[in-house]
């Protein structure tokens, strides 16, 4: 007997194993692997998806039938079916959570409630309550109490019942177009009337040459240079017809570039390319690292070796670490490639995603660039994996499915014999200490791609030095200010550094030192000038700025610390007509205003591009030669053993943004810790020196990439209670788990409190531990289904941050 194995929309312990059911007569012809289905689950339905389709001996058991299918298509291939099974155990997710993970938005279903009438009701109900209908919607809170109690009385006498409907999401939208419907005879013989307009004749000579072509109204418009009213008119006289069409929304198309050419390579280029193309000709799967400074050329490279991907009839996915970094990408990769070019990111509409993902699946697309989510892209028969600035903690997703975009890459390029490329000017310590292992082939390219472009001149600045010397905690030095102000004068751009990572400003009593926390979360307020509050960037709560201190009554309250709101106002007054702009969250926040940031800082409409980490990554723009990190220490002192190196590649990679082209780059580093190691070899744009220093430190610390971590975190509303369970955890590994393994904690974690819950945690730190799957495995079934309902475990393989 046919059976399919399906996996319910429903992320739970006890649903995250596969259900049997018996197939339908009309599908048993049907290939039912990978698709949607609606099941029968208890005394309901829900959404799932068909893992396996297998042969079962006719049985005494009882099994339930699939009631449908939900799509034409399946959406998951053998490919996705497997990845989604090994990632689910690899992150210790619900399965259904990482094929959700995989799939647009738009395949969630939403379960809608509903009442439908089944025995006699009184004409009066069947009115008030079903407006005249069988089934209608149900909304609890659209009743009163004396309707709700009617509603379930007649429940209770099985008048009517309680429904659920699966509402499907990924309807193809269409649009309204508009074609002529007139033959050629009658066209003519309309055009010569004298009564006519000149719109009119415009559009039925423009309808004679164009038979059979489908258009929306505001298109034609625009085309024909005419007003709609005079397209709804000739609607309304029969000239036109209207049908609908499915329409795609397409992100890419609209971007306009002009076609560029490959150049010709650098040495250093020419080089990486010959030994990645004679990998991917021969289908090799291997991984490469590829160490080039900050303007070497790295992108340049993917573009080609994407172009021979494609020429040997292969795909290629292209990840890049963050939304900012997409619209530069596109466009150079579509100037390349036209058409055959997605893109998948996370400010896409659920439609666009859609039907971007569609277009994949079908292989209308050979090449997709997107963020961390995009390495589920279904491309088939993928030929080159490249994840660019490999080193970026975005690439890891931090809530369930806890995977990083890496892994995730390396499984698929071995399942289609690919060639995945890392690339960075600073890679993470875990790949290039692979790379020192022989795991992957390391390439380097230690050149300026640009002839005659070189790394810019560093300088250190210390800030105890300029605050004593001035008395004052200026978020300027002199030697800062001098450069930005001769840089307006030369029409040339600068760049400056904000780190906010760690603590940006808040307000402080200058009398008691009483610092306003958000009641929810155990962090201080953020200060906003623009909105005169302070705000909890965890929680979202907000209060009014405080006159006075509310433990002592005294005025002083100050503000502590630097934001980039307040850098700018400060900037605004130190130089006259400087002009500046701020790229940060709260300016980015509207759809477009990113892209319009970037290419008004490109068309050299501002001196100044003011931000947060996001101006530290990628970004090339010729005539920026100068960079300033204006706090470059702040988070350093973080409690997390990868401080040093987040610090190092942020600076180096800043650093990296001037002096792109012929004219040479200044960097000004501002900092109170000018001996620090990071901050010194950050200076010298020197990785490799840094890659030691740092591996010696991880070496003493039995850290990263000497051993492996996983962080295991429990929360909940009551402290007493976390805390009583946390320590259950370390109860029930320790004893399971290699005596090799290190167990550090429990500990409260470096933000305690949360949104009202508080947080304990314990890291694992091992090198191999046979035990280990299992014994976490079953912390996450057995052990996790015994606490108590609002107390959550999560556990976390790799993570980022121990924060
Ligand atoms: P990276 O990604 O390594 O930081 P980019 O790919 O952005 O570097 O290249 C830096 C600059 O060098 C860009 O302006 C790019 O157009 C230019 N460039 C890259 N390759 C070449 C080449 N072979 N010849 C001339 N210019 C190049
Ligand atoms: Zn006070
Ligand atoms: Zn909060």
């Amino acid at each position: 007997m046919k059976t399919v194995s399906v996996i319910v929309d429903l992320p739970t312990r006890q649903t995250n194993q596969p259900f049997t059911y018996a197939i339908p007569d009309d599908l048993l012809d049907f290939d039912l692997l990978g698709h949607r289905v609606r099941v029968p689950f208890g005394r309901r339905f829900l959404m799932g998806y068909v893992v396996a389709v297998d042969q079962k001996p006719a049985g005494d058991f009882q099994l339930k039938t699939i009631e449908s299918i939900v799509d034409k298509q399946p959406i998951l291939n053998h490919e996705m079916l497997a990845l989604s099974d090994w990632l689910a155990r690899y992150v210790f997710s619900y399965r259904v959570q990482v094929i959700q993970a995989m799939l647009p938005n738009a395949f969630k279903p939403r379960y809608l409630k509903g009442l439908k009438i089944v025995g006699d009701v009184s004409k009066e109900l069947r009115q008030t309550i079903f407006l005249g209908n069988d089934e209608i919607e149900f909304l609890a809170k659209n009743y009163d109490p004396q309707q709700t109690a009617m509603i379930n009385e007649l429940i209770r006498q099985g008048k009517i019942v309680q429904t659920t409907t699966i509402e499907k999401k990924n309807k193809a939208k269409t649009v309204k177009v508009l074609s002529a419907k007139l033959s050629a005879g009658e066209l003519s013989e309309l055009l010569k009337s004298r009564r006519r307009s000149e719109a009119q004749k415009k559009l039925l000579i423009f309808l004679a040459d164009h038979e059979n072509v489908f258009f929306q109204s505001k298109e034609l418009a625009d085309i024909l240079d005419i007003s709609v009213s005079t397209i709804a008119t000739a609607e309304k006289n029969n000239w036109l017809e209207k049908s609908q069409m499915p329409l795609t929304r397409n992100p890419v198309k609209n971007i306009s570039v002009k076609k560029t050419k490959a150049v010709k390579l650098t040495a250093d280029q020419q080089s990486v390319f010959d030994q990645l193309l004679a990998s991917i000709t021969k289908g090799e799967n291997k991984t490469f690292l590829l160490e080039g400074i900050t303007g070497s050329g790295k992108t340049e490279v993917y573009l080609q070796l994407i172009e021979k991907t494609i020429a040997e009839g292969k795909t290629a996915l292209l990840l890049v670490p963050e939304i900012a970094l997409t619209p530069q990408m596109i466009r150079r990769v579509k100037a390349r490639f036209l058409d055959s070019v997605a893109l998948i990111h996370s400010g896409l509409s659920d439609g666009q995603r859609l039907d971007q993902w569609e277009e994949i699946r079908d292989g209308k697309i050979k090449i997709v660039i997107g963020t961390r989510s995009a390495v589920f892209s279904p491309l088939s028969n993928i030929g080159l994996i490249i994840i660019d600035e490999e080193h970026e903690t975005n690439y890891k997703q931090e809530d369930n499915p806890r995977y990083h975009a890496r892994d995730v890459a390396l499984w698929r390029a071995k399942y289609h014999k690919a060639v995945t490329l890392l690339g960075s000017a600073t890679p993470s310590l875990e790949s290039r200490a692979r790379a020192q292992k022989g795991l992957f082939q390391l390439l380097t390219m230690k050149h300026r791609a640009v002839s005659g472009a070189v790394l810019p001149k560093v300088s250190i600045v210390d800030m105890r030095e300029v605050w004593q010397r001035q008395h004052a905690d200026s978020d300027f030095s002199p030697e800062l200010l001098d450069a930005i102000k001769q840089r307006q004068l030369n029409h040339e751009q600068s760049i400056l550094l904000l780190n906010r990572r760690g603590f940006s400003s808040f307000v402080m009593c200058r009398n008691c030192g009483y610092v306003p926390h958000c009641p929810n979360c155990n962090v201080s307020l953020t200060l906003h000038m623009d909105s005169h509050s302070l705000n909890c960037h965890y929680c979202g709560y907000e209060e009014a700025i405080p006159n006075t201190c509310p433990v002592c009554g005294s005025h002083q309250i100050r503000y502590v610390g630097t934001g980039t709101e307040k850098v700018a106002a400060k900037l605004n007054s130190l130089i006259t007509g400087i002009k500046l702009v701020r790229l940060d969250q709260d300016t980015t926040r509207k759809k477009g205003s990113l892209e319009k940031i970037l290419s008004d800082f490109a068309a050299r409409k501002y001196d100044v591009l003011l931000g947060t980490q996001m101006v530290a990554k990628g970004l090339d723009f010729p005539d920026v030669t100068l960079v300033g990190a204006i706090n470059a220490d702040v988070g350093l002192n973080l409690p997390d053993y990868r401080s040093g190196e987040k610090t190092f590649e942020l600076l180096t990679q800043v650093a990296g943004r001037a002096g792109r082209d012929q004219k040479t780059g200044e960097v000004i580093i501002q900092s109170f810790n000018p001996d620090n190691y990071a901050i010194k070899l950050a200076a010298d744009q020197n990785y490799e020196a840094f890659y030691k220093s740092e591996m010696l430190l991880r070496h003493l610390a039995d850290y990263p990439p000497y051993f492996y971590t996983i962080q295991i975190a429990v929360s909940g509303p009551d402290q007493f209670l976390t805390s009583q369970a946390i320590d259950q955890v370390s109860a029930f590994i320790r004893p399971q788990l290699d005596p090799k393994t290190i167990v550090l904690g429990p500990t409260p974690k470096a933000i305690a409190k949360l949104r009202n819950r508080y947080y304990f945690q314990i890291i694992l730190k091992y090198k191999a531990d046979q035990n280990l799957e299992n014994t976490l495995t079953s912390l996450q079934t057995d052990f996790a289904e015994k606490l108590s309902k609002n107390i959550y475990l999560s556990i976390d393989r790799d993570p980022v941050s121990f924060i």
